[in-house]
């Protein structure tokens, strides 16, 4: 198995001239949406999309109402999307058979459209959220744009298997089994962690946490604790799901964990031999 990281857009969040007056760090706040490109024997597996190419073209049509890119400001670069990047890479993608999905974020899953043939994978509290929203701001995330040419989804139930605490999902649909799909609630209903236990030892923890630093003793930057707090779905599960990731990093030192949005884990993990 080798695994690929791909930054698939670069966001610039919160970034606004009086903002950044009352708060200059925000000026390097810059964040990346780290997906994962594996080279597996069931074909190659994308773990989350980060961007997709009709963001890029056609940027209006998917963000006119929605706080997304008057939060996160992305790029919008379409070198950057999965697909190009794969092409240059030298796959097919064509070859993409499966993604597996963190969330239902735009910014995970925008472009699932340049994939259509892939199976997806995500967990069946995501799923029900994304097709039934209930509260003000699953409304607002949610579109089903996003997701209604991929006619392929299976939708995974937790249910008695107990990871370090956590619930975790076995033997995905036609995937290597070393991969699974880790309950981590709280940036979105059915948010989802993707753990890959070989000799990769990868944890990658989707939006759990958006900055390393938030995983440290000291204080949280009021940028990303007012960025975690306008994305959270439920900040007191968020909370919660952060200690569990801290106690995970005591107990589990052999494996990288990291999350979706931070560039200089998103380095640390491309340089990584
Ligand atoms: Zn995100």
């Amino acid at each position: 198995m080798k695994i690929h990281h791909l930054n698939c857009g670069s966001l610039c969040p919160l970034s606004h001239p009086l903002l950044n007056r009352a708060i200059p760090q925000l000026d390097k706040f810059n964040l990346v949406c780290h997906c994962l490109l594996i080279e597996s024997t069931s074909g190659l597996i994308l773990v989350d999309t980060g961007m997709g190419l009709d963001d890029v073209k056609n940027h209006e049509r998917y963000f006119s109402n929605f706080r997304f890119k008057q939060i996160a400001r992305p790029k919008l670069d379409i070198e950057e999307t999965a697909f190009m990047q794969i092409t240059r890479m030298g796959f097919n993608p064509k070859d993409v058979k499966h993604i597996i999905a963190t969330h239902f974020d735009s910014d995970h899953i925008g472009g699932l459209a340049d994939f259509p043939w892939a199976k997806v994978h995500l967990l069946k509290d995501e799923w029900e959220a994304a097709l039934n929203p209930k509260r003000f701001r699953e409304k607002a995330r949610y579109n089903k744009i996003r997701w209604e040419q991929n006619r392929d989804v299976e939708a995974y139930e937790t249910q008695g298997d107990i990871w370090e605490g956590f619930k975790r999902v076995q033997n995905l649909k036609d995937i290597d089994p070393s991969i699974y799909l880790v309950s981590l609630p709280g940036h979105t209903r059915g948010h989802a962690g993707v753990l890959i236990e070989n000799e990769a030892n990868i944890f990658m923890a989707g939006d759990a946490f958006i900055q390393e630093v938030q995983l440290g003793e000291n204080k949280v930057p009021l940028p990303i604790s007012l960025y975690s707090r306008m994305t959270n779905e439920d900040s007191h599960e968020a909370e919660n799901t952060i200690k569990k990731i801290k106690a995970l990093r005591e107990t589990r030192s052999e494996l990288s964990i990291f999350c979706s949005h931070d560039l200089n884990q998103f380095n640390k993990m491309v340089n990584r031999k």
